[in-house]
């Protein structure tokens, strides 16, 4: 069966600054997929081109049966994919409340309710009618979260979903990991914190340099050769 998500030959570029030099990799249904390496080797990027957002893209990229490189994000949004960013990029004078509201909106309008973001983060019912620039890191991380989730994906994009936030946080960011999994969505996961993404994943992919270097299954994998490849020793 064709995988979920495919990406072939995937190159990105900045101006004349390649960032990532075709690269390939699939994630089937009901994985968990882990997208480690080094600051600058690529992964957002990745992420930004699966969801339209990057520079200038080369490459196929297909969901679902259907080729989506060149759909605008939108149309990849409804198509059942949603990201939440590196820096969470909430509204920050909208509330809470209006905030998820989007992400509702901008999807497929099925699955998750609003009311189930609320069981899954209490913190966010309390704080519903406050701006979401006024809420800590962690709460804007769970709203982020909750905003993609409303989209109803199909394939869950995270980009650095521990980054500057306390390890009692992300411990509880990372615990709904089997609810979303439980609920047939698959999962990107683009971390720094390679023990944190190497736990809760299948697969792993190593990018250097934009570049994919190594991938497997963590549990197979000798620690120390993803370490020498994520640091291109
Ligand atoms: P980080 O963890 O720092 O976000 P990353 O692995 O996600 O790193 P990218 O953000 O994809 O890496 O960046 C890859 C390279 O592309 C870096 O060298 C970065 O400086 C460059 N880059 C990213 N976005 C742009 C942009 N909009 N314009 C120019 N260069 C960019």
């Amino acid at each position: 069966m064709e995988p979920l998500l495919s990406v072939h030959g995937l190159s990105v570029s900045y101006g004349r600054f390649q960032a990532l030099h075709e690269i390939s990799l699939a994630v089937g249904r009901g994985e968990v997929v882990a997208i480690i390496g080094a600051n600058g080797a690529g992964k957002s990027s990745l992420l930004n081109a699966i969801m339209g957002q990057a520079g200038r893209v080369s490459g196929a990229i297909r969901f679902a049966g259907r080729d989506i490189a060149a759909l605008p994000t939108p149309a990849i949004v409804a198509a059942g994919i949603a990201l939440v960013p590196e820096g969470r990029r909430l509204f920050p004078s909208l509330t809470v409340e209006e905030n998820l509201a989007i992400g509702w909106d901008l999807g497929r309008r099925g699955g998750l309710r609003v009311a189930e973001i609320y069981a899954m983060f209490p913190v966010l019912l309390a704080r519903r009618h406050q701006r979401a620039g006024q809420l800590s890191g962690g709460e804007q991380q769970m709203a982020a979260l909750g905003r993609a989730l409303l989209a109803d994906p199909r394939l869950l994009l995270c980009d650095e979903l521990s980054l500057g936030l306390a390890p009692r946080i992300v411990d509880r960011i990372y615990a709904l990991m089997p609810e979303i999994r439980r609920r047939g969505i698959t999962v990107v996961l683009v971390e720094q914190d390679i023990s944190r993404s190497l736990a809760v994943c299948d697969r792993f992919y190593c990018l250097l340099e934009g570049r994919v270097v190594l991938s497997g299954r963590p549990a197979e994998t000798d620690r120390d050769s993803i370490m020498q490849h994520y640091f291109g020793a």
